[in-house]
C-alpha cells in the first residue's frame, strides 16, 4: 500500500459532479502535481485531502489510516495557499510558531524549532518582522515554514506561487522542491502552470473535467500524452491532418508525402501532433518523414530561432537552435521540413503508444 492512497474519490456540489472517480496512490516523499485548467477540480481534490471538503464517496488513507472522518487539524497535514494567509498581527516567528503553540509545544522547543525553520527557508534574522514588511516571496516562504513547523506527514500546496511575479516564481519553486527533497515530505502541489508542474514534480496528474486524464512522470506526460486533451494542454503542439493509406501497416499520407507509423490504425483519418522541437527545417536523418511547406515568419530569439511555417496546409511552429556562423532562414521561401515518425503523436481515433 502507498503512503497516501486516494481511491474512487468523488465530489458533487448539488447535482454537479466536480471530481469523478479520482484514484491516486502517492509514495512517501513523492512530489505530485495536480495540473489542469481552471475549474477542473484540482483544488477540490486537495481540499478533500486536507479535510476542508467532505468527499461524496471514496477513501483517503494516509500511512494506512482512513482520514475522511477526521477534522483538518487531526490529519497531520501542512497546507500553503495561494494568498499567503499569514496572521498580519503576528511576527514572522509568531506565525511560524503558531501551530506548535496550538499543539502545546514548550516555549524552548518552539523557539528552537522556529529558528530551524527560518534557517530552512533562508529567513534567519527576520523573526520580529511583520508580514507587511516582507515581499510576496518572503511571505510565502514564511507560510511554508509555518506549514512545516509541526512536522506534518503530508504537505499540500494550493497554487502557492501564482500571486508572485515570474522571476520569483521560478526561484521559489526550485527552493520549495529543494526543501521538500531535504525533508522527504510527501507533497501534493496544485497548479494550472504546465511548465511549473513539469519542472518540479516526480509525477504529474493532468485533470480535465474532474477526471484524472493521465498520471505519469513529466517526460511521459509530455512525450507520450494518452489523450488529445493532455497533448494540447501540456506544451505547445502543432496539429496536422493525415490520411490513412493502409490501416494494417499504419501507412499514412500527409500532403504528397507518405510514411509508416509501424503499427495498425483503426480509422481512415488522423490528427497528428508534432512538438515544435520535433519538426526540423530541412532534411535531418534518413528515417525522417519529409514534408513540404513554406516559411512564413522568423523570430530570432537569441539561442533559439522560432519559425512560423505552413506545412501540409496547416500553420505550424518550430524552434531551431541558433548557429553563430549561419544566418537565420528568410521568411517567404518554400522549404522542406522533417519529422521522425516516432515523434508523431497520434491524436484521433488512435491513442499514442
Ligand atoms: P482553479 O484553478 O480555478 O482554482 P480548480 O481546478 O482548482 O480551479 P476547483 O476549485 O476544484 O477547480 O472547482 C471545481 C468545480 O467545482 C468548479 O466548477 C467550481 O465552480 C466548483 N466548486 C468548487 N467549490 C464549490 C462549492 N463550494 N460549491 C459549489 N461549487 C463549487
Amino acid at each position: 500500500m502507498s503512503f497516501l492512497e486516494i481511491e474512487h474519490l468523488e465530489k458533487s456540489f448539488g447535482s454537479v459532479r466536480v471530481v469523478k472517480d479520482f484514484n491516486l496512490p502517492i509514495e512517501k516523499g513523492e512530489f505530485v502535481s495536480l495540473l489542469g485548467p481552471s475549474g477542473c477540480g484540482k483544488t477540490t481534490v486537495l481540499r478533500m485531502v486536507a479535510g476542508f471538503e467532505t468527499p461524496s464517496t471514496g477513501s483517503i488513507r494516509i500511512d494506512g489510516r482512513d482520514v475522511v472522518s477526521l477534522r483538518p487539524n487531526q490529519r497531520n497535514i501542512g497546507m500553503v495557499f495561494q494568498s499567503y494567509a499569514l496572521f498580519p498581527n503576528l511576527t514572522v516567528a509568531q506565525n511560524v510558531a503558531f501551530g506548535l503553540k496550538v499543539k502545546g509545544v514548550k516555549v524552548a522547543d518552539r523557539t528552537a524549532r522556529v529558528a530551524e525553520m527560518l534557517r530552512l527557508i533562508g529567513l534567519e534574522g527576520y523573526d520580529d518582522r511583520y508580514p507587511f514588511q516582507l515581499s510576496g516571496g518572503q511571505q510565502q516562504r514564511v507560510a511554508l515554514a509555518r506549514a512545516l513547523a509541526v512536522q506534518p506527514q503530508v504537505l499540500l500546496l494550493d497554487e502557492p506561487l501564482s500571486a508572485l511575479d515570474a522571476k520569483i516564481r521560478v526561484s521559489l519553486r526550485e527552493e520549495i522542491r529543494d526543501i521538500q527533497r531535504r525533508l522527504a515530505i510527501t507533497t501534493i502541489f496544485v497548479t494550472h502552470d504546465q511548465e511549473e508542474a513539469l519542472s518540479i514534480s516526480d509525477r504529474v496528474v493532468v485533470m480535465n473535467g474532474g477526471v484524472a486524464e493521465q498520471v505519469g512522470q513529466p517526460f511521459e506526460i509530455y512525450n507520450r500524452p494518452s489523450t488529445r486533451f493532455v497533448a494540447e494542454f501540456v506544451g505547445t503542439l502543432n496539429l496536422i491532418e493525415a490520411r490513412v493509406l493502409d490501416r494494417d501497416s499504419g501507412r499514412i499520407g500527409i500532403g504528397s508525402r507518405e510514411a509508416s507509423l509501424g503499427r495498425p490504425l483503426t480509422s481512415d483519418r488522423l490528427t497528428l501532433g508534432i512538438r515544435p522541437e520535433a519538426l526540423t527545417l530541412g532534411r535531418a536523418a534518413d528515417r525522417d518523414m519529409v514534408l513540404e511547406g513554406r516559411i512564413d515568419d522568423v523570430h530570432f530569439l537569441g539561442s533559439v530561432i522560432r519559425i512560423q511555417a505552413t506545412v501540409a496546409g496547416e500553420r505550424v511552429m518550430l524552434d531551431t537552435f541558433n548557429r553563430p556562423g549561419t544566418p537565420p532562414p528568410a521568411p517567404g521561401q518554400a522549404a522542406e521540413f522533417s519529422v521522425h515518425p516516432e515523434d508523431l503523436l497520434v491524436l484521433e481515433g488512435e491513442r499514442s503508444p
